[in-house]
């Protein structure tokens, strides 16, 4: 079998590097020249509005999936009606815009953050006022890690703030006072099978994931999972999801939902019985799904702008590199580590020195 993935970063390479032992063959669809997937498989060097390229890849393919939400809507059609696409797309007309999100998780009785549209200045200021302040103002489109964001404090930022974003469409969200950030990873079968990964509990720097700490046996589990499994059914998804969550006291708002697999799932690869990479294929190609059973004490280290030395990771036991053989860049996800030790204490001792000394 020969599945097509649209971007050709660390996400498409880990995908390639679980499928590669199941016999499977991969093409990435990907306009950036030095792909780092493309050692894996196929690189077809194409931008996603490349009809003639999306017609070649639907033709030697048997399933197309995606490694970033923001594939374009006019790229999935030329694709659909020739070859199967999994997640289905409107999960990613959902991912695509806050506000649609935010709207489906009300509409599915999901906890959110309060939130507003806003479409000028005048909507922020109203806005405000419902929504009381600090609060976040996001763009409503193509925001990540962090970008396309302002926190308001007082009302006076108002203009700053709506400037600060480009004056485009957005949604004013409550400043959230979380104890922890979490996400659900679960996938759903073709036949609709839904498995559950154990929470993670996610630490960001600057906007960008560093931790990702596997969490199995905590009692919010089994709200989480009721969560996604309402997101899952709605949108009759296929593959693997991540839905972001904030903690407050014992309730879960959700935050974000990402239709592919997640930075905050990278522990899944040492850390659970099969990974959420070899699940999102196994989803996609309606195969049967394997088991999301914890294994060890897993966490993850993000390397963020530059690598430590391979040395330096490795003299860690129980410790798992991942070079993304990407050219590394301010602010750039280049690699990570996973720690999986038998008892939580030496893995979150392992955790410290690899963030602190060496990473
Ligand atoms: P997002 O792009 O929505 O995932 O936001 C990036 C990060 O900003 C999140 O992981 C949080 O750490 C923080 N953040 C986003 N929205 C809120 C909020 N409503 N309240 C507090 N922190 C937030």
């Amino acid at each position: 079998m020969r599945v097509g993935i649209l971007g050709g970063g660390q996400l498409a390479r880990m995908l390639a590097l679980a499928g590669r032992p199941l016999g499977l063959d991969f093409e990435f669809l990907c306009p950036a020249p030095d792909a780092c997937a493309a050692p894996l498989g196929h690189h077809r060097h194409a931008g996603f509005h490349d009809e003639d390229a999306l017609r070649a890849l639907a033709a030697s393919v048997d399933v197309v999936t995606y490694e970033f939400e923001n594939v374009p809507a006019e790229t999935v059609a030329v694709l659909e009606g020739r070859v199967p696409v999994y997640p289905p797309p409107p999960a990613l007309a959902h991912a695509q815009d806050r506000l649609r999100e935010k709207t489906l998780f009300r509409e599915l009785d999901i906890p959110t953050p309060a939130f507003a549209p806003v479409d000028d200045l005048a909507q922020l200021r109203a806005a405000i006022e419902d929504i009381g302040l600090p609060a976040v103002l996001k763009t409503r489109t193509e925001g990540y890690d962090g970008k396309g964001q302002f926190v308001l404090r007082e009302a006076g930022q108002a203009e700053a703030a709506w400037a600060a974003i480009g004056e485009v469409p957005a949604i004013l969200e409550a400043f959230v006072d979380y104890s922890r950030e979490l996400s659900i990873l679960a996938v759903r079968g073709r036949d609709g099978e839904i498995r559950h990964y154990p929470l993670s509990e996610n630490t960001h720097e600057r906007g960008i994931l560093r931790l990702s700490v596997a969490r199995p046996g905590e009692a919010l589990q089994s709200r989480a999972e009721e969560l996604v499994r309402r997101l899952l059914e709605r949108l009759d998804y296929v593959g693997v999801i991540a839905l972001e969550l904030f903690q407050v006291g014992d309730a879960l708002l959700a935050n974000e939902f990402a239709p592919r697999v997640h930075n905050s799932g990278h522990w899944t690869i040492e850390g659970a019985e099969i990974s959420q990479f070899e699940n999102h294929l196994r989803a996609v190609l309606g195969w049967p799904l394997g088991s999301t059973d914890p294994v060890g004490f897993a966490a993850m280290v993000n390397f963020i702008g530059h690598l430590p030395p391979a040395e330096a990771v490795l003299a860690l036991p129980h410790t798992h590199l991942h070079d993304y053989g990407k050219t590394p860049r301010e602010g750039r996800k280049v690699g990570h580590a996973t720690v999986r030790y038998p008892d939580a204490a030496t893995r979150d001792r392992a955790v410290s020195i690899l963030r602190e000394r060496i990473a």
